[in-house]
């Protein structure tokens, strides 16, 4: 059997709710990696992270999801600052790259994921870790009433 790793995570949390999502419709899904990360999330770099593995003939499928449950999610997720829902995943260090940001768009973002990350398209708002605020996650209202 061929499996395949279709996203890299550092968050136990958000891969939980991915792979629960996935399995809903139907694509059988594995966590690889998952236990040392728990154990120690300082290891989650040295070992790559949580790695989210699908049966090759599932690949298409999988990612295609992933990128509809990511356009849902921020959708659902307001920038913390200005409150707009224009959250686009960017390359980190220039937004003139329009290459390597077509590219993520089509490949998810597993393809150049250390070098994105969210932005506000109204306020120009970055953050690095608004992924992984998947749903219902008390942080994000934290940083709603801060505003
Ligand atoms: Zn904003």
């Amino acid at each position: 059997m061929d499996l395949v790793t279709i996203r890299t995570f550092q968050n136990y949390f958000s891969t939980h709710i991915l792979l629960t999502k996935l399995r809903h419709e139907g694509i059988e899904c594995y966590l690889k990696d998952e236990f040392t990360i728990t154990v120690d999330p300082f290891l989650s770099n040295a070992v790559g992270g949580i790695k989210l593995v699908v049966k090759q003939k599932d690949e298409q499928e999988a990612c295609e999801l992933l990128r509809l449950f990511d356009e849902e999610y921020r959708n659902s997720v307001a920038c913390p600052k200005c409150g707009s829902h224009s959250i686009e995943l960017v390359p980190k260090r220039t937004t003139a790259n329009m290459i390597t940001a077509i590219l993520s768009w089509l490949l998810g973002d597993y393809a150049v994921s250390a070098e994105n990350i969210y932005q506000c398209s109204s306020c120009k708002f970055e953050s690095a870790t608004l992924p992984e605020n998947y749903h219902n996650n008390p942080q994000v209202h934290e940083s709603r009433e801060l505003n």
